[in-house]
């Protein structure tokens, strides 16, 4: 019996209305209802008592049984409801000043109920709209609402509406245990289980529900939350796999003569770390497999050289290779110093952009299909469907996270045969998080900065403090450096007390810097404009340039030592470290100034201080992802993870680990899950729109 296709309907107590009620929250079979997990359990050992209430103490869970409820007419035609409870230490009062009519059905007195809730002292202690929820005590009530622990479900307002609490739901997930727990199948292999000491799923999926302590809780969350992260890896683990299996037409001889000649021209030498990964990239690229790597490396750590050299062994070998950036000032950038890098090769690079005449755009996507453009440079404009490549056979993607997840993948589909992939990003990303979203690659990692780097001087600033601070900056002007004034918005916002770009900008070249050369950039600027402010201020034509976040990303100018951010409290903790990055790139000690407005609450203080405290982009990672959770911090972008219902990115990274060893395992020996029938089919359907296992045997 697959337990997927058992209807809700063939539970004892569930009717047509309640199916139909559950069917609003996605419960369709016996196999959803088991796995709508309790969003907590109550442990009656550790229940607050009446008697031991405080002042200040915050929420506070409580068992108390009601003795008596009832309204009690108010002014303007209000009635509240008030209801007393007690448990064997004192007496708690509850009242509901809207909405009491409904709550007044559910209160019955002798009951007992969990009442949750911030109390407040009124002569008693009292609770003001509580969260309520009945214990079951009726005659012949199973142990499952009386045990030590309590299961307590997610509810929505369509449920509550129906009068389905946590105790209606103890009673039909006790049912569907009682009717078919024989027939809940497991999919993971025994031995996996055994190795990490798991238990069966039918157990776990028992205890997951009504654990009889807090050990068996633990091992049934173990269990659960080690199968959502191990299927997780087995769709990386397979579609890591897949690329390995495809026909490589594309394997190179050897590093060639174009990279020689770049390397020996190079301004600066390499260091260590892009040496490592460049070697890594070369061993890649002469293999029988595919490449399909990730680099990681912070802000400023050299990763275009690298991609730079690795698309010159490509083509040095008589293929093209492109690279895709975010945003037009960035493609550009590339555009120009492959130009400088290369000088002499007498190699075709091609800049395509969105904004290029139909006539100019068409020469230069015909160059790209006969194959006389050897680089091809753009943002998105590679991925339209006019633009056909001759021989790609290298992608590189720069600032990954600015794209999606299936943008990558759409670059790669452009080409005839299946190119290498070299996907970058500064964004570092805690490691569980890169295991699960970048899973299927090969990961290289830049882990330290250009010798003769000095470390960033960050600090803190107040409004008080700003005309010191513009007196600093005109001292680095004079010392023939550059800076940039970032602000949060470009217009001001009727809201948001905050000096825009464009008032800042009048404000500054006129008062504060009128002897200085002072640029505006922002995001609603022409292409045109944006272009000639960036190669005015790469040509020192300018020395201040006051800016919105678009040189958040990928800008380099070496020149600029000084990033002031205007109410820092406006942005998050990785666009502080994008922006920041964006000075120190050369050998001259570079500073970023935060400036914080007034009245700024603690948890942006905390950004500060973090940001102040390090310059090291993982550990700021880590904190950004502690901070604004997975979501968040993830963004929209990102999604096309599976979801994870149990098992939490920030916290179990440790059992992502053994997932993830266990599920490449599993598909190095057998690929199709061959001898895994019941898995397989498993994560065919569950996963159908990511991963496919089949067996063309
Ligand atoms: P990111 O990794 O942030 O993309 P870039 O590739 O833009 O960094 O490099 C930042 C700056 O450092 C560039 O001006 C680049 O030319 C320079 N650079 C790269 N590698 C080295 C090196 N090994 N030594 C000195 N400067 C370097
Ligand atoms: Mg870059």
């Amino acid at each position: 019996m697959n337990l997927n296709e058992v209807s809700i309907s063939e539970v004892r107590n569930i009717g047509p209305k309640r199916e139909k009620v559950l069917n609003t929250v996605g419960i369709y079979s016996v196999a959803d209802l088991l796995q709508y997990y309790p969003r907590r359990h109550l442990d009656r050992q550790t229940i607050q008592k009446i008697g031991d209430i405080k002042p200040d103490m915050g929420e506070v869970t409580l068992i108390a049984t009601c003795f008596e409820s009832m309204k009690i007419p108010g002014r303007n035609r209000q009635t509240r409801l008030k209801a007393s409870f007690s448990d064997d230490t004192g007496i708690l009062n509850c009242n509901w000043f809207r909405g009491g009519e409904w709550i007044a059905n559910k209160l019955i007195p002798g009951e007992e109920y969990i009442i949750s809730g911030v109390p407040k002292f009124f002569g008693g202690w009292a609770i003001d709209h509580p969260v309520l929820e009945m214990i079951d005590n009726e005659k012949g009530a199973t142990t499952l609402n009386q045990g030590r622990i309590i299961p307590l479900y997610p509810l929505t307002g369509e449920l509550s509406k129906n009068s389905f609490d946590s105790r209606a739901f103890r009673k039909i997930i006790k049912n569907a245990l009682d009717q078919f727990s024989e027939f809940i199948e497991d999919t993971t292999p025994q031995k996996i289980l055994k190795e990490h000491k798991l238990p069966d799923l039918k157990t776990a999926i028992n205890l997951i529900h009504f654990p009889e302590d807090d050990i068996s809780k633990n091992i049934a969350l173990k269990r659960l939350k080690f199968d959502e992260l191990f299927h997780l890896q087995l769709i990386m683990a397979k579609r890591r796999a897949n690329v390995k299996l495809i026909p490589k037409k594309n394997k190179i001889k050897s590093s060639g003569k174009l990279l020689k000649a770049v390397y020996e021209k190079l301004p600066f030498e390499l260091t260590d770390a892009q040496k490592k990964v460049i070697r890594e990239i070369y061993d890649d690229l002469k293999s029988d497999k595919l490449m399909n790597r990730m680099l990681q490396g912070d802000v400023g750590s050299g990763k275009t050289v690298v991609a730079l050299l690795s698309m010159l062994m490509m083509i040095d070998n008589g293929y093209q290779a492109a690279i895709m950036a975010p945003t037009e000032i960035l493609a550009e950038q590339h555009y120009l110093g492959f130009h400088k890098f290369c000088e002499e090769l007498g190699l075709h690079i091609t800049l395509l952009q969105g904004k290029m005449k139909k006539k100019q755009k068409e020469e230069v996507i015909s160059d790209i299909a006969s194959g006389t453009s050897d680089i091809i440079i753009g943002t998105h404009a590679l991925i339209q469907k006019d633009v056909k490549f001759h021989k790609l056979g290298l992608v590189v993607i720069d600032e990954q996270h600015r794209f999606g997840v299936m943008q990558r993948g759409e670059l790669v589909e452009k080409a005839k045969e299946a190119p290498n992939l070299l996907v970058m990003t500064a964004t570092p990303i805690p490691r569980t998080l890169s295991l699960s979203l970048y899973g299927d690659l090969d990961i290289s990692i830049i882990d330290t900065l250009p010798k003769g780097r000095k470390p960033i001087k960050t600090a803190k600033r107040n409004e008080n403090d700003l005309s010191k601070v513009y007196k600093f900056i005109d001292e680095e002007v004079s010392k023939g450096h550059q800076a940039y004034i970032v602000y949060p918005l470009i217009e001001k916002s009727k809201k948001l007390d905050i000096q825009a770009a464009e008032e800042g900008f009048k404000y500054l070249s006129e008062e504060e810097f009128p002897n200085r050369k002072v640029a505006m950039l922002h995001g609603k600027m022409k292409n045109d404009e944006k272009d000639g402010v960036m190669q005015a201020f790469k040509d020192k034509k300018i020395d201040i340039l006051v800016s919105t976040t678009v040189v958040e990303v990928g800008v380099d100018v070496q020149n600029a030592t000084v990033m002031l951010i205007m109410h820092c409290e406006r942005f998050g903790l990785s666009q502080l470290h994008q922006l920041r990055g964006r000075v120190g790139r050369g050998s001259a000690q570079s500073y970023c100034i935060l400036h914080v407005g007034n009245k700024v609450p603690d948890e942006t203080m905390e950004r500060v201080r973090i940001m102040v405290s390090t310059t090291d982009g993982f550990k700021i990672s880590e904190k950004d992802f502690k901070l604004r959770g997975p979501g968040e911090f993830l963004g929209e972008k990102q999604s096309g993870m599976p979801e994870l219902k149990l098992a939490s990115l920030l916290y179990d990274g440790k059992l992502m680990a053994l997932a993830r060893k266990s599920a490449f395992k599993l598909i190095d020996e057998d690929n199709i899950l061959k001898n895994y029938p019941e898995l397989r089919d498993y994560m065919n359907k569950k996963f159908q729109d990511k991963i496919q296992f089949l067996d063309y045997s």
